[in-house]
């Protein structure tokens, strides 16, 4: 399908982004550059930065040279500077919020709570000391003691991906800063905004120059890091395809690697559940953001009865749906990111029909307020089948299918079967069922009632299967494992002219 190319009908020339390397902003030529669009409007309000290979050898040597200091530095300094940072992310919320809503498109309450939720794991950075420390052993052998250390890893990376331009490298960077590693950031290109903002901030924080680094660009850039030698770990969030060209490219160069990736999450309602709750949560999960979120629940698989008494209460919400410009008061969705992906959505529904599904509400035919923007009503689908393409696949958009079922057992074993597992929910007034599906659910994030169950942000990230690639989740404690390298010392200090005699046996405990 053709793409149009949305027009730019700015009066004064968009404003040039730059990488930020060392502490410093480091300008770029406009030819060096990429549009950025407000997609409510179609405009052209920035240009990024197309950096490659140079931009990031110079902000990983800007890395490494920061390193040996910011990893000296005292833990209650840096802890410090943390807390700083953390009351400008607060004191700028609203700020940030806006730069999301006008180059994403979501809402600016939904962006103001994906400010807030990356400030969870700010927070949790902050009190980062206590969960460094090791564990000592006096006398396991005589006059020796052994203990356990956790130090930092050296230049780690982050490569995130358009949908939350804050809250997940928010997710990231304070893990890896506070364990003492030193960092550098390629957001993606499509949302920058924000990440201009957070790179201030550190600055106004007091963060020494060169230990946050951001550098903007796309697949030449990401090449480059992975490809880096001193690049010591990546953690990477986006699609499975690109996830795990970074996984299998990183480790094989002996990087630690974790890549959170691509989903599609289903809700199992049983017969028993509150059903205007599984209404709201199915409206709300599916078409909030514009589902552009992986932990989107954009198949509902509804047992018995359940799909056909859901269906006229979902309809009935989605009449009363505001898709508009983000910043409009009442929004609750707005535009899709970008003109490719909305063309992409709009080739999916198509998908739907012609695989046999029932098309109750076609978004294609919704007319956005403002004609040069890249919106999209929501669609619902019924009868959708596990055979079906837009069953099995991410479409990343407001699309949702509702799935029937005959058993809870069925219902189970939908979701269990399906490629990716990053979030599931089930809604039911039944504590056994609940408990049997915690239990039983292939799944690592669930809700029950609860549809969209992003963990809290002192706790672990992250899915299974074709949804996360290697050992480790995101943040919490496995983030911090992920962040740091144990060292398990045995020491001796024997007492002055009171040494033993020279002996070749193996040490042994005694
Ligand atoms: P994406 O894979 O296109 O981009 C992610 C990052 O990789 C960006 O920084 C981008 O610039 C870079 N990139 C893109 N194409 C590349 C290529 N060919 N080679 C090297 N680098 C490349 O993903 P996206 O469209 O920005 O984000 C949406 C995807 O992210 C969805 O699949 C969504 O499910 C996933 N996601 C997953 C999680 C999670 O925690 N599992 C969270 C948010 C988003």
């Amino acid at each position: 399908m053709a793409i149009e190319t949305p027009r730019a009908v700015t009066d004064s020339p968009p404003p040039i982004l730059s990488h930020w390397i060392g502490g410093t902003a480091v300008e770029v030529l406009p030819e060096h550059t990429g549009p950025v669009y407000n997609p409510a409007t179609g405009q052209i309000i920035a240009r990024v930065p197309r950096g490659g290979q140079p931009e990031v050898d110079r902000a990983v040597a800007a890395a490494a040279a920061a390193f040996p200091a910011w990893r000296d530095m005292p833990l209650i300094a840096r802890s410090n500077i943390f807390f700083a940072y953390r009351h400008l992310v607060y004191e700028h919320r609203e700020e940030m919020a806006r730069l999301i809503t006008r180059d994403h498109g979501k809402t600016f309450p939904d962006a103001l709570a994906e400010v807030l939720r990356g400030l969870e794991t700010i927070d949790f950075a902050c009190g980062l000391p206590a969960h460094l420390a090791g564990m000592m052993t006096p006398n396991v052998s005589t006059k020796v003691d052994a203990f356990t250390l956790r130090g930092p890893l050296g230049v780690t990376a982050a490569i995130t991906p358009f949908n939350f331009p804050a809250m997940v490298p928010m997710w990231i960077y304070p893990i890896a800063l506070m364990a003492g590693n030193t960092m550098v950031w390629k957001p993606s290109s499509h949302t920058p905004g924000a990440s201009q903002l957070q790179a201030d901030l550190w600055k106004q924080a007091g963060l020494p120059d060169g230990v946050f680094n951001v550098v903007y660009g796309g697949r030449e850039a990401v090449a480059a890091i992975v490809e880096h030698p001193d690049v010591a770990a990546i953690q990477f969030v986006g699609s499975t395809k690109v996830g795990r060209y970074v996984y299998e490219e990183g480790t094989r160069r002996g990087k630690r690697v974790g890549s959170f990736t691509s989903a599609k999450n289903a809700m199992l309602v049983l017969p028993d559940a509150d059903l205007d709750l599984a209404a709201d949560s199915a409206v709300a999960a599916g078409y909030g953001s514009a589902g552009e979120r992986c932990m989107a629940q954009t198949l509902m698989i509804a047992v018995g009865e359940a799909g056909e008494r859901l269906r006229p209460k979902i309809l009935e919400r989605i009449a009363k749906l505001k898709v508009t410009d983000g910043m409009e008061p009442g929004a609750d969705m707005g535009p899709i990111y970008s003109a490719e992906h909305r063309a992409s959505v709009i080739d999916w529904i198509g998908v739907g029909e012609s695989e046999g599904a029932e098309l109750v509400v076609d978004g294609r035919t919704f007319e956005g307020p403002n004609p040069d923007g890249f919106f999209l009503g929501v669609s619902l689908f019924d009868h959708v089948t596990p055979d079906m393409r837009i069953y099995q696949e991410e479409i990343f958009g407001p699309v949702f299918g509702i799935v029937h079922a005959e058993t809870y057992e069925e219902g189970l074993k939908l979701i269990n079967d399906h490629k990716y597992a990053n979030g599931t929910a089930i809604f039911t007034t039944n504590g056994g069922a609940a408990r049997r599906f915690k239990l039983e659910v292939d799944v690592p994030m669930i809700g029950v009632n609860v549809p969209i169950p992003v963990p809290a942000g002192y706790m672990s990230f992250g899915g299974a299967k074709d949804s996360a690639i290697g050992d480790l989740a995101m943040r919490g404690e496995d983030g911090i494992r992920f962040f740091t390298q144990q060292k398990m010392v045995t020491e001796r200090w024997p007492e002055p002219g009171k040494e033993g005699p020279l002996s070749l046996v193996f040490p042994g405990n005694a």
